[in-house]
């Protein structure tokens, strides 16, 4: 079956959840922008989960051409996948710290394991003795958010003991802000002192005689220099998710989603859309279906909440979010003027990725790592072209 030219059709609609277009430039901007903000403090890039769901393996080097040399990700099997992609001169950490089973590799591999607790301590000082080398890491303190890092009755046992770090290392104390995005909290000057505390403990111990001091995420830079320390650690605002949230953005927008219109129908009043037929029409409707759903991140909770738009036009979406489809209301468009494989637009000029996440009631965080692999990716703007 042919189907009839339209106006708003791609050139080349491709068989996919829709278009995924990654602004590299845009990402480099924003290293620049955050880096220049911290003055003498090293900015360092957060990579984990594929860069944020946006392709780690192209995002890394576009970030070490900018300068960057210190990559974070959360899985030592992350850390492998991007050693090839780097040059030499960068250092990978792993945030969620050592396994027992990736011990060696990690050693082998020259990955920097980030010490969360006593046990990562004493596998790692167990490798470099079996390996007679020193080996490098860092150390992790808890400051508050009881997820990962030492105790500060830990930290106090440890640095007593002249051998708790021996063979090691120590390039970084490290510890993470809880409520960095909110800086009216309380919480963060608290974290802050704990951190200075936790690490003037521990700097009296041999092993941390090069040990510098790393805070801040995206949103701990903005909270002023006391909180950057010797590196910070931004990943979100790298990836254009607004640190300042309430305020107005500072990062450059780096991702444009489109989706495909794959049916439209005109329904009379009383006439349902969607599993559960939780939407109804109050009166005539006319409707689009396009090629999204919730298998492509696009949430579940933005049934009957979130928007699309084509042309500049807002189009509501009706009714639920199927796994591979949305419905939305294209009645305030001239009839006709939606075909088959019009480009509607999620993300871009009309609605950015922090509104999304509004809509669905969550965060950027949680939309961009949720795209998935069903949408075409095209990535513009690399360092060396
Ligand atoms: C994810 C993560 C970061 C990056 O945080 P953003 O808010 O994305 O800048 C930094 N440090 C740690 C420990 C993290 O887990």
């Amino acid at each position: 079956m042919a189907f009839p030219p339209h106006p708003n059709e791609e050139s080349s609609p491709t068989p996919s959840a829709g278009l995924l277009e990654i602004d590299l430039a845009a990402i480099r901007a924003n290293y620049r922008l955050l880096q220049a903000r911290l003055g003498q403090t090293q900015c360092a890039g957060v990579v984990k989960a594929d860069a944020y769901g946006l392709g780690a393996s192209r995002v890394a080097p576009e970030l070490h051409a900018e300068g960057c040399r210190h990559f974070f990700v959360a899985h030592f099997d992350e850390a492998l996948a991007l050693r090839p992609v780097l040059p030499d001169d960068s250092t990978l950490y792993v945030l969620n710290g050592l396994t027992r089973d990736a011990v060696g590799a990690c050693a082998q591999a020259a990955v920097v394991p980030v010490l969360n607790s006593a046990d990562h301590l004493a596998a790692w000082r167990a490798e470099a003795a079996r390996l007679g080398r020193i080996l490098p890491a860092v150390v992790q303190i808890d400051t508050g958010m009881s997820r990962l890092g030492l105790a500060p009755a830990e930290v106090r046992t440890l640095a007593q003991n002249a051998r708790a770090f021996e063979g090691l290392d120590i390039l970084f104390v490290m510890s993470h802000l809880a409520c960095a995005d909110e800086p009216a909290r309380a919480a963060n000057a608290e974290q802050l002192a704990n951190f200075r505390a936790g690490h003037d403990v521990l700097a009296s111990h041999s092993a941390f005689a090069r040990a510098r001091r790393c805070l801040a995420n995206s949103s701990g830079i903005f909270l002023g220099q006391d909180y950057h320390f010797d590196m910070a650690r931004p990943g979100a605002a790298l990836y254009g998710i607004n640190p300042l949230p309430g305020r107005p953005n500072p990062m450059r927008p780096v991702v444009r989603l489109h989706a495909r219109v794959i049916q439209t129908r005109a329904i009379p009043r009383g006439v349902h859309v969607g599993y559960g037929y939780t939407f109804e029409a109050p009166a005539p409707v006319r409707v689009a279906t396009l090629s999204v759903g919730y298998a492509d991140g696009w949430l579940r909770s933005l049934g009957g909440r979130g928007t699309v738009y084509l042309d500049g036009h807002r189009l509501p979406i009706l009714g639920r979010v199927s796994m591979d489809s949305i419905s939305v209301d294209i009645s305030s468009l001239p009839e006709g003027a939606v075909g088959t494989d019009a480009r509607v637009e999620l993300i871009g000029d009309h609605q950015s990725v922090d509104q999304v996440a509004d809509a669905a009631g969550t965060i950027g965080y949680e939309i961009l790592t949720s795209l998935g692999h069903r949408y075409r990716r095209i990535y513009s703007g690399e360092a060396r072209a």
